[in-house]
């Protein structure tokens, strides 16, 4: 087997017994590859391995990749997208990770209508990352999903977040506990023909938690392809 083969037998394994110990199906959780700054060639080697589902941050590199290697697996954007980048995301992707505010949400709805699509989305909300000053305040989500969800070019699936990096992954569990609270606050509100299905949560770090907390997307780059080069 493959080395990467190896890693993501292992992060397999791992997922199956953190769902076993939530009670939870580990079929019902999908695994996003997060293969940002991934060559292709390696991208290849994980699809070859069994990868279904790709994670890029970037709308251009991501681009350049599905030139390059087709859509041999689902790609998804995990990363933030900016406005202007509205209608080649459209075009890309599968599921959208990080639709985080109206004005985005309009634009996505336009150029979904545009293409006769409906763009499959997430919700982000901010959790206080270092690492992202991306996602919405709480106090916007159930606004934005009211003015969100009537768009015909839109369907949203659910919630994702970035919570901060802590060296011990219990101490992320409050906020993908937050996260569940808040797809249930969401759903409890009654916006009609709103789906709330995913939570997109948990990196290679702590999955596992995010997972006992009710994950059903966990995006997972490290622990599969190895350490990325530092910016
Ligand atoms: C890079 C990235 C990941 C994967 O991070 P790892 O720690 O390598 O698993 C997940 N989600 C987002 C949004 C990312 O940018």
């Amino acid at each position: 087997m493959s080395e990467i083969g190896e890693r993501l037998a292992q992060v397999r394994a791992r997922i199956a017994a953190a769902a076993r110990r939530a009670g939870r199906d580990p079929a019902s959780i999908t695994l996003v590859a997060v293969s940002k700054t991934v060559p292709p060639d390696r991208i290849k080697e994980g699809v070859a391995a069994g990868i279904a589902v790709l994670g890029e941050n970037r709308v251009q590199e991501a681009r350049e990749k599905i030139e390059a290697l087709g859509r041999l697996a689902q790609w998804h954007l995990v990363g933030h997208l900016q406005t202007n980048k509205a209608k080649l995301a459209v075009q890309l992707f599968d599921l959208i990770h990080s639709l985080d505010s109206l004005k985005l949400a309009h634009e996505l709805d336009k150029h979904a209508r545009a293409l006769g699509k409906r763009v499959p989305c997430l919700v982000e909300v901010n959790q206080g990352s270092e690492l992202t000053k991306s996602g919405l305040a709480e106090a916007d989500l159930v606004p934005l999903l009211r003015e969100a969800a009537p768009l015909p070019g839109l369907e949203i699936l659910g919630l994702m977040s970035i919570p901060p990096f802590l060296e011990n992954p219990q101490d992320v569990r409050p906020h993908f506990r937050r996260l569940r609270e808040l797809r249930d606050a969401a759903v409890a509100a009654g916006i009609p023909g709103l789906r709330m299905d995913h939570l997109s949560m948990g990196m290679s770090h702590d999955f596992e938690v995010a997972i006992e907390e009710g994950a059903t997307m966990v995006r997972i780059g490290t622990a599969i392809f190895g350490p990325r080069p530092q910016p």
